[in-house]
């Protein structure tokens, strides 16, 4: 019964560790691997190469933080 409390305790933590990365997501420029904060005045000129990934995925695509807003 004990491991059933600690399976249901680690099932819970991955859905709050989900939700967190979910508010991590960036602005990533494919062209120019910068990767932008969704509200940088650059993001939102961006349109054509951005795509909207995890800060984390960005981050090993070999991303670099914008120097405008920091990523
Ligand atoms: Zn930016």
């Amino acid at each position: 019964m004990k491991k059933y409390i600690v399976i249901i305790l680690f099932l819970v933590f991955g859905f709050f560790s989900n939700t967190s990365c979910f508010a991590e997501m960036v602005m990533y420029n494919i062209k120019t691997n910068k990767y932008h904060h969704i509200e940088c005045k650059w993001a939102k000129k961006c349109t054509v190469n951005c795509i909207k990934i995890d800060k984390k995925e960005a981050i090993k695509r070999g991303g670099i933080p914008c120097k405008v807003c920091g990523g």
